[in-house]
């Protein structure tokens, strides 16, 4: 697998995987009953300083899928209940409540069956638009908490770069334990 995602680049300058098992994909978030999907990059675990300034980077090559330009953050109330709805789902929150927990996103299809969503953004690049060719290393927008508690409560605080990456649609750490799941983001990432 990390030969497999060798062309892939940092989407923050600078930074390393993340030192916590719960920015890792797969760990448990029981506020919504569910599982990490991204690997998560804050200041504190990432060796560099990350804020509203921090540029996002495409980590490959690719096109365009969804650029949430238009995005408009919840107010706390909203946010609360929708996950009140979600945990009413047979306590299993909805892709459709999930998607607004990931606030303004951009979805880039990238080679090798690839996709990534650049998730909790703060603003999108204007050049970064649905069918666009991306180049590895392209500024696709800069770093935020939109979608977050933090993000309806509209303060500074959790600014993060969430990052989900699927392959052929499917979550690229499945089959892995939690041990090589941090070997292949760091034999990719760092
Ligand atoms: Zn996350």
């Amino acid at each position: 697998m990390i030969q497999y995602l060798s062309f892939v680049e940092k989407p923050i300058k600078g930074a390393h995987v993340s030192t916590r098992a719960s920015h890792l994909p797969g760990a448990p978030r029981t506020y919504r009953n569910g599982v990490h999907e991204g690997l998560d990059w804050y200041s504190y675990a990432t060796g560099t300083r990350i804020d509203r300034n921090t540029p996002v980077y495409s980590i490959a090559d690719g096109v365009v899928v969804r650029a949430d330009h238009d995005y408009r953050e919840m107010t706390t109330p909203e946010r609360e209940a929708l996950l009140a709805k979600g945990a009413d789902n047979d306590g299993q929150t909805p892709e459709d409540i999930l998607d607004r927990m990931r606030g303004r996103s951009v979805w880039i299809q990238h080679d090798k069956g690839l996709m990534a969503r650049y998730v909790h953004l703060d603003r999108i690049d204007p050049h970064v638009q649905v069918g666009q060719k991306i180049k590895a290393g392209d500024i696709i927008g800069y770093v935020g908490n939109s979608g977050t508690s933090d993000g309806a409560k509209g303060n500074d605080e959790g600014l993060h770069l969430h990052l989900d990456l699927f392959l052929y649609g499917e979550w690229f750490w499945k089959q892995y334990s939690l041990k090589e799941r941090r070997m292949i983001l760091e034999g990719v990432f760092d």
